[in-house]
């Protein structure tokens, strides 16, 4: 049996020096969230390794852990808000922002929508396993024109990488409300941004850091 604990507590300790992290919270998700429930089994062991990881054979990946923590800090997560994430994956990411927005029942809840639909059940029976089902609800479908039935948002966060924020995005995003995106060309860097609807007419764009991430598919994406 690996010591997990151990390998998140070195990891933590390592982000903590660097400054990656300035909100403990997401120090907390990530102890909470277990990352090798959301890996195939035969890759377990490679959970806490600082890197990305496979999602099975379909080209996409799982971020490396210290990106989906800095994903936590860009958000500005607090219990209670309803979050919109673009690209479900292994359903991790997810469970993270869950374990804040969600936390001690708070009345949070992440949708997360998912294009690839063999990766929808992945990250359906992976929620599942870990605990995180009731805080999070997976949508099939092209996450570049949102997810309009559960519509306003406070936060939505786009773990693949497109040219343009998709303006469905925007529309769905309510004012205070913050967005944030890889924006850039598959292959190469990309810039990590953050949108602030400061009014319905109005956004404030905030450059974050360089980040690399798959495509973003759909409507608005590559
Ligand atoms: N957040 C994920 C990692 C995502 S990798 C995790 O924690 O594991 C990016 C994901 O975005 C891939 O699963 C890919 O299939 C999905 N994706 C790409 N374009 C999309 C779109 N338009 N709508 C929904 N999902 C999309």
């Amino acid at each position: 049996m690996t010591d997990y604990k151990a390998r998140k507590e070195q990891l933590i300790d390592h982000y903590r020096r660097r400054g990656y992290v300035k909100d403990e919270k997401a120090f907390d998700a990530f102890l909470q969230v277990p990352r090798e429930k959301f890996i195939p089994e035969k890759m377990s062991s490679s959970a806490y390794l600082d890197h990305p990881l496979p999602l099975m054979n379909t080209g996409q990946t799982i971020s490396a852990p210290h990106m989906t923590i800095m994903i936590l800090d860009y958000l500005e997560l607090a219990p209670g808000q309803r979050i919109l994430e673009i690209g479900a994956g292994s359903g991790y990411q997810a469970a993270l922002i869950a374990a804040i927005v969600a936390a001690d029942e708070a009345p949070g809840h992440v949708y997360s929508i998912e294009i690839v639909p063999k990766l929808v059940e992945f990250a359906r029976k992976n929620l599942t396993q870990a605990g995180f089902n009731q805080a999070v609800t997976v949508i099939e479908g092209d996450g570049t024109l949102g997810y309009e039935e559960e519509a306003p948002y406070d936060r939505v966060i786009l773990t693949a990488a497109g040219p343009t924020v998709p303006p469905p995005l925007i529309k769905q995003l309510r004012v205070n409300g913050t967005l944030v995106m890889p924006i850039g060309r598959p292959g190469l860097w990309q810039q990590m941004n953050r949108y602030r609807k400061v009014s319905d007419t109005e956004i404030v764009e905030e450059r974050l850091s360089s980040v690399a991430f798959v495509p973003l598919r759909g409507k608005y994406g590559v």
